[in-house]
């Protein structure tokens, strides 16, 4: 049910201040940016293997990845788990007793459906059930 780890969300304060270490010092390619206006954050996919790493940088306040800097700084801010189906999933999860922040699936960056699971039923890991069609 479970295939991979899409993505690791990273919360940045800057791209483009973050991006030279990925790209120019770990050699990993840069895949695109793109601003995601419902959630306040620019996010950077940047293609590792299999899998992502997202870097998520606010564009305002009320973000809540500028919330997360703000308490936190910058730094891991969630785990995306890549999944099909994710109506079902997100049932199954609630039928396990799991809380989900989005009972229903919501649009997320580079078009991918997603909701987040809340971290007090994950052992406090921020979990991302994520769906790309
Ligand atoms: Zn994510």
């Amino acid at each position: 049910m479970i295939k991979k780890i899409d993505h690791i969300g990273i919360a940045v304060k800057s791209i483009d201040l973050s991006l030279p270490f990925y790209v120019d010092t770990l050699k990993l390619k840069l895949e695109g940016i793109e601003v995601v206006e419902s959630e306040g954050v620019k996010v950077a996919f940047i293609k590792i293997g299999e899998s992502k790493i997202e870097l998520l940088e606010p564009i305002n306040e009320e973000s809540a990845i500028a919330q997360f800097i703000a308490k936190r700084g910058e730094g891991i801010h969630h785990l995306a788990l890549s999944v099909d189906s994710i109506e079902e999933r997100i049932k199954q999860m609630q039928n396990e007793g799991i809380r989900m922040i989005h009972n229903e699936p919501k649009k997320g960056a580079g078009g991918a459906d997603i909701a987040f699971m809340h971290p007090k039923s994950t052992g406090s890991i921020l979990m991302e059930l994520c769906e790309k069609k």
